[in-house]
């Protein structure tokens, strides 16, 4: 990271937003600034690069190092992945959320070795073939562990460039997304281009952040018609906020004596598709008569907790847990492969964020 004394604009020379010309001052603030040291930068393959970016997507650096690590240290190449099972890789995924990544990571890697013979694609479109991976994630797996030119397009440098040239639509239209894989297309050099992919979204995470752009400090401040127009932060143009819808459902937290839960595996596709939840019910159904279809008995005792909101990209949940006690184990259930008992610590199964924490709270 940069200190207030660094406020060198890559050696001064001279910089414009158009032709090209902000890869070397941004190569040479990435050579003294950039971040060097991350896990995924070390023993670089295409695998690795891969499984960075897709756990980079939504999430911020800091949350996705220790991730990263327990994932390569648990499939630490392609075949290891293409031969896991599902529920261990959603397992090393919880928390992480955007599920649908995981899954499409598992697919993608059975792509790799059963249609490439375990070798990632060297080309845009044999990797925007493969399951979960669009045209940037190709391009920075493409530039960093080949060196190929081929432009990246994530948030970081979606923002970078809107302010760089003060592109006012919307990012999310397809014109202006149009507009901009252009520019990105056009300012990729030739050559370093690992670096420059490196360093143009080290610039957008550490320097031109959405809130705070340390202009003073940046390497493309010159070039900058944001920054010259004195209002960095209009750019990118924002989504109308909307209402999101609000829901409800319970939850049934159905637990043996022998401190088990009674856990469901969700459908896929769907909202937590492949993770294992408590058995959803409607918000006003009656959990006893419930607890006794799914499980097989009646509860000893049924207590409705707090309700607590988790909330998705699209609408808000509210869910109300109910807890049940029923006796003993109860057989039937363990044989259909949609229910099993889950005793914490006990086995690696990826749980849905508010399963997580209610287990975490009651364990
Ligand atoms: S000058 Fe400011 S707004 Fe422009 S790219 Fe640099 S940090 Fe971002």
């Amino acid at each position: 990271m940069t200190s207030s004394a660094d406020t060198d604009q890559g050696g001064g020379m001279p910089v414009t937003a158009s032709g090209g010309g902000i890869a070397a001052p941004l190569l040479a603030w990435f050579d003294r600034h950039g971040r060097h040291d991350l896990p995924w930068q070390q023993d670089i393959t295409p695998y690795r690069v891969w499984i960075s970016e897709i756990m980079l997507q939504q999430t911020q650096v800091s949350t996705v190092i220790p991730y990263f690590e327990r994932f390569m240290a648990r499939f630490p190449d392609v075949a290891a992945l293409a031969n896991a099972h599902e529920d261990d890789v959603l397992h090393h995924w919880t928390g992480l959320g955007y599920y649908a990544r995981a899954r499409n990571l598992l697919r993608a890697a059975r792509r790799v070795q059963e249609e490439h013979g375990g070798e990632f694609p060297r080309t845009l479109e044999g990797l925007c073939a493969l399951p979960g991976i669009g045209r940037s994630t190709a391009g920075a797996v493409l530039a960093i562990a080949g060196g190929t030119r081929a432009p990246i397009l994530d948030g970081n440098v979606k923002r970078v460039l809107t302010r760089l040239h003060a592109i006012e639509g919307d990012p999310t239209q397809s014109a202006t997304l149009s507009a901009l894989w252009d520019l990105a297309d056009t300012l990729t050099p030739a050559e370093r281009c690992a670096d420059y992919t490196q360093a143009i979204m080290d610039l957008g995470a550490t320097l031109c952040t959405r809130s705070r752009p340390a202009c003073p400090l940046c390497p493309l401040a010159e070039a900058c018609v944001a920054r010259a127009e004195g209002t960095p932060t209009r750019y990118p143009a924002r989504k109308r906020s909307r209402r999101l819808p609000e829901r409800r459902c319970g939850m049934l937290v159905i637990r043996n004596d022998a401190g088990e839960f009674l856990l469901e595996k969700r459908p896929s596709p769907g909202i937590w598709g492949g993770l294992w939840s408590f058995p959803e019910i409607g918000a006003d159904d009656d959990a006893a008569s419930a607890c006794e279809y799914i499980a097989g008995e009646a509860p000893l005792t049924v207590q409705r907790g707090t309700p607590f909101r988790h909330t998705f990209s699209h609408f808000h949940l509210d869910i109300t847990p109910v807890h049940l006690a029923v006796p003993g184990l109860i057989g039937h259930v363990l044989e259909d492969q949609r229910l099993a008992w889950y005793k914490p610590g006990q086995r690696a199964l990826g749980l849905a964020a508010p399963v997580k924490k209610l287990i975490d709270a009651l364990s």
